[in-house]
């Protein structure tokens, strides 16, 4: 999945033409909360720039921005002393479905390891 879907349902959140609960945005990223939360804490954290996934990433600040913003996040839901997750799913056997790159924070719960 190398070509970019202009209409993938990140995209049309970052556009504001579908609603979320958004945490947190700035000229780079979006985050909002996960419609399927699998952690008391699940956020997803969107860069605003148009990346299918990791596999087509070129930029170490748009990607590093991304877990810098996740940290940020998770002092604000006071998880970070606890222990948060954060993970990058790319393409099938991950588990990836929206073809718009995004980085998951997850907390609020043990996390177990190997994940699933
Ligand atoms: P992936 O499986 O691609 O790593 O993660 C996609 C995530 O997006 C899933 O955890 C799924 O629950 C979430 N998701 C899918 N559609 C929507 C939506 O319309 N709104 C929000 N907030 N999350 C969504």
């Amino acid at each position: 999945m190398a070509d970019y879907d202009r209409n993938n349902i990140f995209a049309r959140i970052l556009r504001g033409e579908l609603p979320c609960k958004k945490v947190y945005e700035d000229e780079h990223a979006l985050a909002f909360h996960d419609i399927n939360p699998q952690a008391p804490t699940h956020i997803l954290v969107v860069p605003r720039e148009h990346i299918p996934s990791l596999n087509q990433a070129k930029d170490a600040g748009t990607i590093g921005r991304l877990a810098l913003v996740a940290a940020e996040i998770a002092k604000q839901e006071g998880i970070a002393d606890s222990g948060y997750r954060t993970v990058i799913n790319t393409n099938r056997e991950a588990g990836q479905t929206v073809f718009h790159i995004h980085l998951h924070l997850l907390g609020g719960r043990h996390m177990t390891w190997p994940p699933g």
